[in-house]
Order: structure tokens, then sequence, then C-alpha cells
């Protein structure tokens, strides 16, 4: 482990009072679970902070601590600035979006990260990409900094673990997270309420945009590919918002013998999220990074602008180098 890294983080924290905690935008159950790590962790030293993010935290994410203190940035403005800046679960600078315009000319900024692709945009850098989540590493620094774990910080340190490693089945569920999870049962999370609340409840609107999305479902590449595309007239037509959308990729995944499921996901005309999951032969952050994007060998993605159709045939083409296989019409 980089200790070292781990004590400056926690020093970080401690020479100074007021911070601004961000995690990236349109932020899932690692990056808020972290982000509201950090603000209890901040809370226990005596800190001011405030927790702000572009695009809002889903719902159901409620359960959490503090969770009504995180700030929208999309739907508000802030007039405000901010010397040190904490940021946690972004991969680089503009994962954080426009809530960089808070940050002072001069702002000190510590990046915690477990992305392979995080490029060390920070002025201090912890970045472990061993770690299952942002979260797993949260765990070290609240040990470092002296911080003494209580239920609250225990269940969103939980929330980060459970969520990135899917319910504690993908490959990055490691003997550590494993054994951090245990510790911070001890503390009184309740597993399967947690569970229930982050990967079992679904909104009515997220089945019946999967209802749309299942039948746009193709395979291509030899049936090695297997994608997936919601429209923003399905979000209309279903009164859904775009967190209703998330998860879909896991579908094409899962087809047997399929090795990249792919979701294409236009949540407003001319904006594309593309989310890749792998199974074992494709490195999908490569190819995510060379749209601008990043994330994990086995989990990434990347928002492109364009007609759709023109998204998708550039994607495929990659994806047939990366599968070995070309593009059938
Ligand atoms: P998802 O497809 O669920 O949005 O994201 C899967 C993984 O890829 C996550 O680890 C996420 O952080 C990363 N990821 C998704 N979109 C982007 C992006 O636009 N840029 C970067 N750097 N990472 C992304
Ligand atoms: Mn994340
Ligand atoms: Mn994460």
């Amino acid at each position: 482990h980089n200790s070292d890294q781990v004590k400056e983080a926690a020093l970080f924290m401690q020479e100074h009072d007021r911070f601004l905690v961000l995690s990236h935008v349109n932020p899932d159950g690692d990056a808020t679970g972290s982000a509201l790590g950090v603000c209890l962790m901040l809370e226990k030293m005596g800190k001011e902070y405030i927790v702000v993010n572009e695009g809002e935290t889903p719902a159901k994410f409620s359960f959490l601590p503090r969770f009504d203190l995180l700030r929208n940035l999309s739907e508000e403005s802030l007039d405000d600035t901010f010397g040190a800046v904490i940021a946690v679960d972004c991969a680089d600078e503009s994962r954080m979006g426009d809530v960089r315009s808070l940050f002072a000319s001069g702002a000190v900024l510590l990046n915690i990260d477990h992305h392979p692709t995080n490029d060390g945009f920070g002025t201090v850098n912890l970045i472990r990409t061993d770690a299952a989540a942002t979260a797993e590493i949260l765990y070290d620094v609240a040990i470092a900094a002296g911080v003494s774990f209580d239920e609250e910080l225990a269940l969103c340190v939980y929330t980060g673990l459970l969520t990135d490693t899917g319910g504690f089945r993908y490959s990055n569920t490691s003997p550590r997270v494993m054994e951090i999870a245990s510790k911070l049962l001890h503390y009184g999370v309740k597993p399967g309420d947690v569970a229930e609340r982050c990967l079992e409840e679904i909104t009515f609107a997220h089945v019946k945009i999967l209802r749309r999305a299942l039948q746009t479902l193709t395979l291509s590449h030899q049936n090695l590919v297997a994608s997936i595309t919601v429209r923003p007239e399905d979000f209309v037509q279903e009164n859904a918002a775009r967190e209703d959308a998330g998860g879909l990729v896991n579908y094409c995944r899962n087809i047997e013998g399929v090795e990249v499921g792919v979701s294409f996901v236009e949540s407003e005309p001319g904006v594309i999220k593309v989310s890749m999951r792998a199974r074992d032969r494709v490195d999908v952050s490569a190819i995510a990074k060379h749209f601008g994007g990043g994330g994990h060998a086995k989990a990434a993605g990347c928002t492109m602008r364009g007609n759709l159709a023109d998204v998708q045939s550039k994607v495929w083409q990659v994806l047939g180098e990366a599968v070995g296989v070309k593009v059938d019409e």
C-alpha cells in the first residue's frame, strides 16, 4: 500500500479549515458514499465544508447521512470559491464538471480515486488502482486521520464498496473488500437494507425504459458485442429521468458468449452517454479513453456528441478491432 500518500491525504484534511467536497458528474453509489464519507470525517475533525456536484444524485441514495447537504450545480448557482478541494472518484479534471468554477485561483486539490485512467490532476494524489472503490481508500484515510468510525461513516463506506463491486460480485471483490465490509457491519450497517436501497429497488420508470431498451438489443461482431439504445423520446414518453436508464448495459454483457456489452443512452438530443462492460478479453477503459472517457478494464464509459448513427458506427469500429471481428452490417 502507498501509506505515505494516505498520510498525506489525512494531513491535507488536517491542514485546511474549509473545504469544497465533490465527486463526479452524475454521481453513482461510490461517488456519493465517498463524498458524504469525507464530509462526516471533516465534521469529526471540526472542519467546515460544502458538498457539490454537477448533476443530480439519484434519490435512491437518500438514506445516506448528509444527503440533504448535497448541492446540485445544474440546478442552483453558488457564489463562492474555495481554496481547498477534495475530489473523490474522479478519474480526470473533466469528471468534476462545472464544479471547477468554484475553485479559487491557486486552490489546492486532494484527488482520491481508484481509476487506472486517473491522470493525477490533484495537488495531492491518492490513487490506488487495486482498490475496488474510492470508498475502500477512504477507509484507510479515516484510520490515518485518527477519525473514529460510527454507523454513519460505516454506511457511507459500505455503500461505495457494495455498489462498485456490483453487490460483492465483480472481480474487484478482493479479500480486503470483504474484510473491510465485515468491520463495517460491526459498526451497525444493515446489509439487507443497504442492498435493498442500492441494488434491488428500482423505479417504475426504469422498468419502462428497460422494456423499450430491450427491444433495441442487437448482437453484432459475430455475436461478441451486444448493444442497447435509448433515445430522447423514450425519456419523454415514459416520463423518465436520465438516472432511470442506469444498469441497462449489464443486460448486454450478461448474454452468454458476449464479450462486450455497450449501451448508448441519448438523454438529450446529440449527447450520447456510452457505457461499456467487458467479460474478460477486452479492456474497455482503453476504448472509452480513446473517445475522451475512461474507467476500469471491465467497466468504462464516455460521453460523445453528435448524431447517434455516427457515434454508434465509431464505437462499433473500435470495438471491432478490440474483439478482432469486423463490423458486420
Ligand atoms: P458507467 O458506464 O456506469 O457510467 O461507468 C462505468 C465506469 O466508467 C465507472 O467507473 C465510471 O467512473 C467510468 N466512466 C463512465 N463515464 C466516464 C467518463 O465520461 N469519463 C471517465 N473518465 N470515466 C467514465
Ligand atoms: Mn463512480
Ligand atoms: Mn468508484
